[in-house]
């Protein structure tokens, strides 16, 4: 099964899946196929993991990292998914440059919720139309308005909510 899921980043979300056609990276066992700017943000991932009891080694995934213009509008970041290859996070640079550390965060921490999570898409809201989830596609209408105060509620979802 290869395909690619997309997250978008302006008002509207957009998910989309299409075929892969890269050849494999060299695997590795640590993080050193993860660009330097993400790789803050993959610790902070074990990190949010460790500190609710979930067992978290991204080494373990082979995952590699880029940051790189995504040409397809509007588009965020992307998990690579292919059954033969470890995945691949994308997130497009034109995003990367123009947006907060939350923004980034929330971005990353979604394609790790794809690519080691296997989680899919979630877009239940609440009655003021906040996403319940950064897993949202944003194909709805729910928005998400990620920062230090939920922080903690969107982590806590996205490492124990069952599909
Ligand atoms: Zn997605």
């Amino acid at each position: 099964m290869r395909t690619l899921i997309c997250l978008s980043y302006l008002s509207l979300f957009l998910c989309s899946c299409l075929p892969e056609n890269s050849l494999p990276d060299e695997s590795t066992d640590d993080l050193s196929n993860i660009d330097i700017e993400l790789k803050e943000f993959f610790i902070a991932f074990e990190n949010a993991a460790v500190t609710r009891g979930v067992e978290m080694d991204l080494s373990e995934f082979e995952l590699t990292g880029s940051i790189e213009e995504i040409h397809q509008e509007n588009v965020a970041g992307i998990c690579h998914y292919n059954s033969n290859l470890p995945n691949r996070i994308t997130i497009d640079k034109s995003f990367w440059k123009n947006s907060s550390k939350m923004l980034k965060e929330m971005v990353v921490f979604h394609e790790l919720g794809h690519c080691v999570l296997a989680r899919g898409h979630r877009e239940a809201e609440n009655q003021n139309g906040h996403c319940l989830s950064i897993m949202r596609s944003g194909t709805g209408t729910c928005t998400t308005l990620y920062n230090a105060n939920n922080r903690k509620y969107y982590l806590d979802e996205l490492f124990f909510y069952e599909e």
